[in-house]
């Protein structure tokens, strides 16, 4: 049986396509052979010379197809040398004289012109098909090193999800066996964004950017990712498979949440120090009052800040932590927004240095809203306008109606933020870190909390600005209906 196959493997031209193996031996041997069992047929069996010479044709001519097709200009040229070879013995012994003997070689020669133009047309064709194939498994073995060489997972689907590529490292990270052939991520749910970002991707002709997955492996333990995919389009811009890089993040989200307990330990565990800090100083400021050491106040007094201003510090890294954990409370009233911030302006002004504040009311709104919270937004916002503008520069809060919403805006003139930087101020500990934004003390975590709070209270906040130009903070709030 696997015999049969080998045999029929060696003789199927197919299985040659791409290879570029062109055999001399059996295209000779075939031809010769079935000359001879010809002139045996028409000399032993049926006696007849002439017998043979239409079958000597049509076979032939088979012949130098199979043969062209198989192994190339070589197998053509070959089939069709011998082919006209054999008629020119079959003219020799079969002592043809006059018109016959003329009309012979005449065929012969037309006949051996024909036969070698199919066998340089098919040979030439089957030569550059093989060519062809060579090229492209020669880039899928160039693409399938690179793919293998990468630190992360790789995965390139067809357009139904069926894997064509994949390497080792996506197996590691995914914690399976991905089989070439095999349907990468289906799932049952509907969300096809979250069971298969690669079908996602195929579906929405859409590229996906860092999406975060977390799973369970084998083991019971969690295990996050970071997938990017992207659909692959071909010359005529329709997509026709979809390629991922998958990134393990396990490890740095272990970082990230060490570093989220620790601080979220540190702040607690600075709070209780920082509280009773304050009640001494306080109680001493108090019992300074009735003594006439002005040096002493003064040094009193620059403690007091600077332990309020720790206390704004370790408040704020407190509410870090309350967000991380969703544990940030918020309890709604009814109340003017613009009370609110004509006293959070009022309370500020101390800070400014030279600032001009300006507050402008085009209208007076009123919101359902955590008040405290909310005055840390402003209250941020403000203070980041006086800490990033000139000294002597003017910095106007207005509110106005902006359909169902309130819409708050802080303009300032100062250093201003860059395209690129305006995406990221928003996230958790980003600082600008240019040389001039460089020089302002902070921990970049004001804006985040702000976001936070103005989300939870189905609000936006966003901001437009120009380098060296200034910056302008926007955040909207519904307005409260009053029935
Ligand atoms: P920080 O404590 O560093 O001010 P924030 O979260 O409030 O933290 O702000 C994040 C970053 O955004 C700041 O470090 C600063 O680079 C930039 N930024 C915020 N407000 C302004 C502003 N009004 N002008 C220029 N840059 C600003």
């Amino acid at each position: 049986m696997e015999l049969l196959t080998k045999l029929f493997a060696y003789i199927n031209p197919f299985t040659r396509l791409g290879k570029k193996q062109y055999s001399i031996i059996f295209p000779f041997l075939v031809t010769t052979l079935s000359a001879a069992l010809l002139e045996l047929y028409a000399y032993g069996l049926v006696k007849d010379p002439n017998s043979v010479n239409i079958i000597a044709i049509v076979l032939f001519i088979t012949y130098i197809i199979y043969f062209s097709f198989r192994d190339g200009l070589r197998g053509g040229f070959i089939t069709a040398g011998f082919t006209v070879l054999y008629y020119c013995y079959i003219i020799y012994s079969r002592h043809l004289t006059g018109q016959t003997l003329i009309a012979s070689i005449e065929t012969t020669f037309i006949l051996g012109l024909l036969y070698f133009t199919i066998a340089s047309i098919i040979g030439g064709l089957k030569q550059k098909i093989d060519i062809l194939l060579e090229r492209e498994a020669n880039e899928k073995n160039k693409l399938q090193t690179i793919i293998e060489q990468m630190p992360v997972g790789v995965i390139i689907t067809d357009m139904k999800g069926k894997v064509t590529h994949a390497n080792k490292q996506l197996g590691k990270i995914l914690d399976i066996k991905i089989q070439i052939g095999s349907n990468f991520g289906q799932g049952k749910t509907k969300n096809k964004a979250s069971q298969s970002p690669l079908l996602y991707v195929l579906h929405t002709k859409k590229p996906l950017k860092r999406r975060e997955f977390v799973f369970e492996k084998k083991d019971g333990k969690k295990a996050y990712i970071q997938i990017s995919a992207s659909p692959i389009y071909n010359s005529s811009g329709e997509t026709f498979a979809a390629a991922a890089t998958i990134t393990d993040i396990t490890h740095q989200k272990e970082l990230e949440k060490r570093k989220d307990d620790f601080v979220n330990i540190a702040s607690h565990e600075l709070k209780t120090p920082i509280t009773s800090m304050k009640l001494f100083i306080n109680s001493l400021s108090v019992r300074m009052k009735q003594y006439k050491d002005v040096k002493t106040k003064k040094i009193i007094q620059h403690i007091e800040y600077q332990t309020n201003k720790l206390q704004e510090l370790v408040n704020d890294l407190l509410d870090v932590s309350r967000i991380q954990t969703g544990k940030m409370m918020f309890s709604k009233e009814p109340f003017l927004l613009n009370d609110l911030l004509r006293e959070t302006i009022e309370n500020l002004r101390a800070i400014a240095k030279e600032q001009d504040l300006i507050f402008v009311e085009k209208h007076s709104l009123k919101i359902s809203a955590d008040k405290f919270r909310i005055q840390q937004v402003i209250s941020n916002l403000i203070t980041n306008a006086i800490k990033y503008s000139d000294p002597y520069s003017d910095i106007i809060v207005q509110i106005e109606k902006k359909g169902t919403k309130a819409l708050v805006s802080v303009k300032d003139t100062g250093i201003g933020i860059s395209q690129e930087e305006q995406k990221k101020i928003f996230n958790r500990l980003y600082q600008v870190s240019d040389t001039k934004g460089k020089t302002f003390p902070g921990l970049g975590i004001g804006l985040y909390i702000s976001k936070q709070i103005v989300s939870k209270h189905r609000g936006s906040i966003w901001v437009e600005s120009e380098k060296e130009k200034g910056s302008t903070f926007f955040f909207s709030l519904p307005i409260l209906q009053e029935s």
